[in-house]
């Protein structure tokens, strides 16, 4: 198969081409700078296979981040979970680091940009700063204190530093252009007072440098040589070149590339939106398994592979789009088709008796149809089995082929039966369905001559175990309208939760995927010490019907 490039690293071979990295080796470097204030979602996974993607592709290296900042938002308990995510999507990153570490640096480059002239303490409020920053048609208007001499800003941020002053007294912003056609060049904030303890830092800083500065340093330390993020930073781009140039870091300098972020429909991909959810109780924690969160995923038995195969096969681009939810499910159930055992659980149990049949036989099915050397698996057939109840009909529509009363289904790798009658409550349901066998139509050794159109699956009676199994429907429902907020959208009944029976060997294998035959891919877990069978992904598409 030819390799396919993106426009990313169509770039890389240009440069590399035109021998920009000659004297560093031609070595690549890139990172992934999540911030510590959420779990990752699918959407982290698309930059994580375009990060790593290029580490691959060119032998390079990629660092695992942690741009942290912000100190009000972020936690251990996030870093934790974003390392675990990436063990679990298997992304051996070349170091783990924090931007937190260049704290000193950055003060260092913040004076530095002070003394060259580049920087100045102002006093104005955030709301005086957002009034005089100007719009897309009318240049900003200059601080009073941008003409702060360079002994004074130096004094002013050495105080701000040492926690002279309140929060949102003062703030340290570049002196780049108000009049700039760019908004983000109009005096940028650099750094803030923030009296907030850091997770990592403690109390040893009461000023921390805003995203546009950090970051760009980050990379610049790092030896990034491709700074790749998401296209609401475009914008940003020259003031993240501006940073680079004027802290005095050596060629080449990091280059920041943007694309297109991942949309999907039906779910939400923000961390400000996931949180909310987990807060109010819409889900039961970050690692809901219809949580977009990669530990979700993880939690609903999404196998990594093919998570990572959607992010590939959607492709790097520069234009802004929303995925179908069906898709990436496609991607896991052609995963899982080829991968996943076979095994039989009823979700809605209807006892079937087989009235000619006495005592017990091992019969056999294909562990995996796709993967002859899995071999075969034995089940125990008997007298008394389980059917699903909608495989049974009174009232059968025209070319139903499931089971009714004189008609003939074969049961899934086992024997033809007949349907002779049913036995019914006061209340006139269905509580057992009566049948004879055709001894000679065994599953493989099948000489009855009798054609059954239809095949159910089914469970043994008397060996099968109680499963709890549970369902789920998307956590959104369609917009009905363009921009529709998020919470409009809600779907409130999005998990549903079934007492079924399963095959024995279920309840052997713990967090295992399985295709339960005519059903659907399903997880086995445990809860409370039963058995339960948590729905990976739908049989068919059910999405677009
Ligand atoms: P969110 O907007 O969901 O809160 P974020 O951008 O604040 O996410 P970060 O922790 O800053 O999250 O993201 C780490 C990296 O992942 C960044 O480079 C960011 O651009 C990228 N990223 C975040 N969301 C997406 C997405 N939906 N598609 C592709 N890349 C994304
Ligand atoms: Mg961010």
């Amino acid at each position: 198969m030819a390799e396919s490039i993106n426009f990313i690293e169509q770039i890389i071979n240009e440069e590399l081409e035109a021998g920009k990295f000659e004297e560093r080796g031609n070595k690549i470097v890139t990172r992934f700078p999540p911030e510590p204030n959420g779990y990752l979602h699918i959407g982290h996974c698309k930059s994580l296979c375009i990060n790593f993607g290029v580490k691959e592709k060119y032998g390079g290296e990629c660092n695992l981040r942690f741009d942290d900042t912000n100190p009000a938002k972020e936690t251990e308990e996030f870093a934790q979970s974003i390392i675990d995510s990436l063990d679990w999507l298997g992304f051996s990153y070349d170091r783990i680091l924090y931007a937190s570490d260049y704290y000193d640096r950055m003060y260092e480059i913040a004076e530095k940009m002070i003394s060259d002239g580049n920087a100045y303490v102002c006093d104005l409020s955030a709301e005086e700063i957002t009034e005089t920053r100007g719009t897309l048609t009318e240049p900003g208007k200059e601080s009073p204190y941008r003409n702060r001499t360079v002994e004074e800003n130096l004094k002013l941020f050495r105080e701000m530093k040492a926690g002279k002053y309140a929060d949102g007294e003062k703030v340290l912003r570049a002196k780049i252009d108000m009049a700039s056609p760019n908004i983000n060049m109009r005096d940028p904030i650099l750094y803030r007072v923030a009296h907030v303890s850091h997770y990592r830092t403690g109390d040893k800083w009461c000023i921390y440098p805003m995203y546009d500065f950090a970051h760009p340093i980050e990379d610049a330390i790092e030896g990034i040589t491709h700074s790749i993020c998401t296209l609401e930073f475009e914008d940003h781009r020259p003031l993240y070149n501006w940073v680079v140039e004027h802290s005095g870091f050596a060629a080449p300098l990091p280059r920041q590339i943007e694309f297109a972020r991942l949309n999907l429909t039906n779910t939400v991909m923000s961390k400000r939106y996931l949180k909310k959810l987990v807060e109010e109780g819409k889900v039961h924690g970050w690692d809901d398994p219809r949580m977009p969160t990669l530990a979700g995923l993880k939690n609903r038995g999404v196998p990594p592979t093919a998570l990572k195969n959607f992010c590939n096969l959607i492709g790097v681009s520069k234009a802004n789009s929303e995925c179908q939810y069906s898709y990436l499910e496609a991607c896991i159930r052609e995963y899982l088709n080829e991968n996943a055992e076979r095994a039989m659980a009823v979700i809605d149990p209807l006892k079937l008796t087989i009235t000619n049949y006495e005592g017990e036989e091992e019969l056999e099915f294909d562990v995996n149809q796709f993967k002859p050397e899995l071999g075969k698996r034995k089940v125990t057939f008997g007298k008394t089995l389980y059917i699903e109840r909608s495989d049974f009909s009174l009232n059968p529509p025209p070319k139903y082929f499931r089971l009714k009363v004189g008609g003939v289904v074969r049961l899934k790798s086992a024997y033809i039966v007949r349907c002779d009658g049913y036995r019914t409550d006061e209340e006139g349901n269905v509580t057992e369905v009566l049948c004879t066998y055709l001894p000679d139509s065994r599953s493989g050794s099948d000489v009855s001559g009798v054609k059954a159109k239809g095949v159910i699956h089914w469970v043994n009676a008397e060996r099968a175990v109680d499963a709890v199994i549970k369902q789920y429907e998307p956590l959104l429902k369609d917009a009905a309208y363009p921009g529709q907020d998020f919470s409009e959208r809600m779907n409130e009944d999005s998990e549903h939760i079934f007492y079924g029976k399963a095959e024995p060997y279920l309840a052997e294998k713990e967090e295992q995927s399985f295709q339960l035959m005519r059903t659907g891919y399903y997880k086995t877990c445990r809860e409370e010490g039963k058995l339960c069978l948590s729905e990976i992904v739908s049989l068919k598409d059910n999405f677009n019907k």
